[in-house]
Formats: C-alpha cells, sequence, structure tokens
C-alpha cells in the first residue's frame, strides 16, 4: 500500500464557491504537470515562494484562470514529495475542471487522506499526528481543535517515548537473563522488576483515564432531557439551542434527527436530546415509555429532569425522578414565570431529592445560564490532572489499555516466577500495543480503515 510512485491530484478546499480554491497535486510529476497547465516547459518556481501564472487547456489553449503557485519541493513538503498547490478562483465548475485536465495529463485521483498517507509513508508525520490532521479538521469547538492541534504537535508521542523506554529497561536485562543465566532470577531483581512495571502501568492507566473527558471533548457530553409530557423538555431543548447551537457541518458518528443537536457551551460541545419528543409523536396517552427512556437515561452522561414547578408533582413525575437516580442528573423546575411557580412545593413533595434544583422559564429564558453553568460544571468534574493532555481517540485509549493488560499479566507470571519467556511475551505485547498508537507497529488493514475515514483531499 505505501508502494508510492504516481501523482495526485484533488482539491483541497472544502465543496462550494468560495474566494479561492485549492488543487494540490503531489508527487514525481507534480511540477511537469503544472508546467504543461501554465504552458511553460521552462517553468522552475523557487520553492515556497508564491507566484501569479495563467491557467491554460492545453488541448485548447484557452485561459482558465490565474492562478498563485506554490511548490514545495521533496522532501520539504507536507507529503515529503514534491508538492503543487495552485490556488484558483473557488468555482467549483473551474476545480473541477482543472482537476479534469490533470487526470488527462496522466495524475491520478487522490483517495481520501492520501496526501495524509503519503506524509506518514515518508516519515513527515507520525499515526497519532495524522488522526489529528482529521480531527482537527472535524473539530465542532476550540476545545476539540485545540487537542487536536497539541496531539498534531507530537505530544502524544512525546508522552508515550517514556513508557517505551521504561518498557525496554526492563526487558533488556531480562532477555540477557536467558543468555547468560542457568537459575531463576534473584529475589532481588524480580522485586525490582515488579516494581518498575507497577509504575509503568500506573502511568499508562492514567493516561488512559484522560479518555473520559477527551471522548466527551471530541463526541460531545451527552446530556438528555427527560420527564413526562408537557413539563417543557422541548421548549428548553429550544431555548437553549437559539443560544448556544454549535456550527455543525457533519456530526461524525451521531445520527442526525431533531431530537439530538450539538451545542456550544463556552468551546465544549454537548450533544443535547430531548426524549419523550419521540414518544409524544407515537402516543401522548401512553404511560412513560419505560424501555426507551431507559436506554436514553443510560446513554446519558448528564440527564435533566425537567418537572413543571407551576403544578404539584405527580406520580409520572416520581417515577421519571427515581429512573434519574442511578445516573448523573440535575433538575430542571420549568415555568418560574407562572404565578403558581413554587420551588419549595418541589422540596417538600416527599420526594428523595439528591441533585441540584434549578428554576428555569422556557419562556423567559430566566435560569437558563444558571442550566448552562451547572451543565459545564458536570464536565468539569470529570476533569484530571493530565496537565491537560487528553486521549480524545477510542484506538488510543483501547490499545494503552491493551498495553497495560499485557503489563498486567507479565507482572503476574513475575510474581508467581514463572519462566522469562513467558514474561518477556507480555511486554513485548505492550510495546507493540504503545507503537500501533503511532504507527511503528501498525497493521496495514487498521492504516486503511483510519484513512478511510478521512475526506478528499487531504
Ligand atoms: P414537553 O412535553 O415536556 O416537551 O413540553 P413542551 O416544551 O412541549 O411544553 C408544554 C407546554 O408548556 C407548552 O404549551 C409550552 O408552551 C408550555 N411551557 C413550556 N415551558 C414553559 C415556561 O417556562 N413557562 C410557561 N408559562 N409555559 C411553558
Ligand atoms: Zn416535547
Amino acid at each position: 500500500m505505501l508502494q508510492i510512485s504516481d501523482t495526485i491530484v484533488a482539491i483541497s478546499t472544502p465543496p462550494g464557491r468560495g474566494g479561492i480554491g485549492i488543487v494540490r497535486l503531489s508527487g514525481p510529476e507534480s511540477l511537469s504537470l503544472t508546467r504543461k497547465l501554465l504552458q511553460k516547459p521552462d517553468f522552475q518556481p523557487e520553492p515556497n515562494r508564491v507566484s501569479l501564472h495563467r491557467l491554460y487547456d492545453p488541448q485548447t489553449g484557452e485561459e482558465l484562470d490565474r492562478a498563485l503557485i506554490t511548490y514545495f519541493r521533496a522532501p520539504r513538503s507536507f507529503t515529503g514529495e514534491d508538492v503543487v498547490e495552485l490556488s484558483c478562483h473557488g468555482s467549483p465548475i473551474l476545480l473541477l475542471q482543472i482537476v479534469d485536465i490533470l487526470l488527462q495529463l496522466g495524475a491520478r485521483a487522490a483517495d481520501p487522506g492520501e496526501f495524509t498517507l503519503r506524509a506518514l509513508a515518508n516519515g513527515r508525520l507520525n499515526l497519532s499526528q495524522a488522526e489529528a490532521i482529521r480531527d482537527l479538521i472535524d473539530a465542532q469547538t476550540t476545545a476539540a481543535a485545540r487537542q487536536a492541534a497539541r496531539q498534531l504537535s507530537g505530544e502524544l508521542s512525546t508522552r508515550l517515548q517514556p513508557f517505551k523506554d521504561s518498557l525496554l529497561e526492563i526487558i533488556v536485562p531480562l532477555e540477557s537473563s536467558l543468555e547468560f543465566v542457568e537459575d531463576d532470577l534473584p529475589d532481588l531483581a524480580i522485586e525490582g522488576i515488579s516494581a518498575r512495571l507497577s509504575d509503568l502501568i500506573g502511568e499508562i492507566e492514567d493516561l488512559a483515564a484522560t479518555f473520559r473527558t477527551g471522548r466527551l471533548l471530541k463526541e460531545g457530553l451527552r446530556v438528555t432531557l427527560i420527564g413526562r409530557p408537557n413539563v417543557g423538555k422541548s421548549s428548553i431543548f429550544n431555548a437553549l439551542l437559539k443560544q448556544d447551537r454549535a456550527i455543525v457541518t457533519e456530526l461524525p458518528g451521531t445520527t442526525r434527527d431533531s431530537l439530538s443537536e450539538m451545542l456550544n457551551l463556552d468551546g465544549i460541545p454537548v450533544l443535547l436530546t430531548d426524549t419523550a419528543g419521540m414518544r409524544e409523536a407515537t402516543d401522548r396517552i401512553e404511560r412513560i415509555g419505560i424501555e426507551r427512556t431507559k436506554r436514553a437515561i443510560a446513554d446519558a452522561d448528564l440527564l435533566i429532569v425537567v418537572i413543571d414547578g407551576s403544578a404539584p408533582l405527580t406520580e409520572e413525575d416520581r417515577e421519571v425522578l427515581s429512573q434519574a437516580r442511578e445516573n448523573r442528573h440535575l433538575i430542571a423546575v420549568n415555568k418560574s414565570d407562572l404565578e403558581g411557580f413554587s420551588l419549595e412545593r418541589v422540596r417538600e413533595s416527599g420526594i428523595e431529592i439528591d441533585a441540584e434544583l434549578i428554576a428555569v422559564s422556557a419562556r423567559t429564558g430566566d435560569g437558563l445560564e444558571a442550566l448552562r453553568d451547572e451543565i459545564l460544571r458536570s464536565f468539569a468534574g470529570s476533569e484530571d490532572s493530565s496537565g491537560g493532555f487528553l486521549i480524545t481517540n477510542a484506538r488510543h485509549y483501547d490499545l494503552l489499555r491493551r498495553a497495560s493488560e499485557s503489563l498486567r499479566s507479565a507482572q503476574d507470571l513475575i510474581k508467581q516466577r514463572a519462566s522469562e519467556e513467558l514474561v518477556l511475551v507480555g511486554l513485548y505485547d505492550a510495546l507493540r500495543y504503545l507503537g500501533e498508537i503511532t504507527g511503528e507497529t501498525t497493521p496495514e488493514d487498521i492504516l486503511d480503515q483510519i484513512f478511510s475515514t478521512f475526506c478528499i483531499g487531504k
């Protein structure tokens, strides 16, 4: 797969019209193809310098556009190959025409993520950095973009390197004891190795634990509104959306329906779901759709139980509250604008209230600010002490987990005085898992899978 000889082309700016649209070429023929497009056989641009040129259709001689041309000479380019970027006017028709001409001249249409794949193959970046490019492009909020940028700068590899180093420091003496010592390792050595393994396992698991927050940053904190019909769930849903709807192009991994929308609360993505809307659509009189509500409750990171504060609590309210108790939740007491509203009545209703009570009015907007703050506080509650660096990628998390599991089983074997060979198996497994994160030991089918999630032109 990583055998590269041809020259690829793609439009690298998003679909649609714009001031500028960029066509990117990468590969050995990038410059010679550009010469044909410019009708300048001697065109020899200075690398990394922009210059303005006319582009022509080589068949008809017709002028297509004027474009700013930048040449990056191998290996000092994004992909590590010769790269030419043609910054044209952002007309989709024009850009497609230019790509078509380049294809006719012998370029090949780039696969999704192929520029980044070439960068990886040529050692311009490692796998976790390549993934960071995709995450940066897909980021829904500034906080998610910041994490992707840190990963792109190589921070994850920097954090993994000491793990690999300590692992090697354990492996090397074990290997040499295999070669030179007839007897078992002395007790002292075993204790030393075991202690070092414990430290290493602790560090790997600490890093893995940041995924709890990292996942939220990437996929959004899943916040679900529950409550009996007519308490005002949909009104609160809409009021929050009106204020904080995220600018979303597409949500990776989430189905888009009107019941779930992405909010952007101070840079934190929140996937807000209005549950009972589904059931209202089907049967208003039906009692709480227990199964569906249970699902929604189980899937949520935070529940907002909505109660109508202008009326006495009903049996249905109590039922919803008792279901919510299983999960992290807040209680929004709605309709604070109404005459009969009372927070006290809820407090004194005899039900066990173990969460924050927030008086809100979806109608006037009162209390929504406090509700936002509570949602954010529950996010902050899941933050940890990793110097702010977070694992945001499920693949990385999974590999860290596997590495620590392998080390744990190696440690058990050591304690049982198993042979060094057996212990080493676990240690090498862990080393391989760590290497898969940055790509040194990643199987090819996994690479294919990762790059298939990129967009064309990246
Ligand atoms: P849901 O069934 O829980 O989604 O409740 P809705 O959002 O559909 O609201 C039910 C009814 O309560 C509608 O007539 C809303 O206009 C009304 N409502 C919702 N929130 C408020 C509020 O804060 N104050 C008042 N006065 N009425 C509200
Ligand atoms: Zn509703």
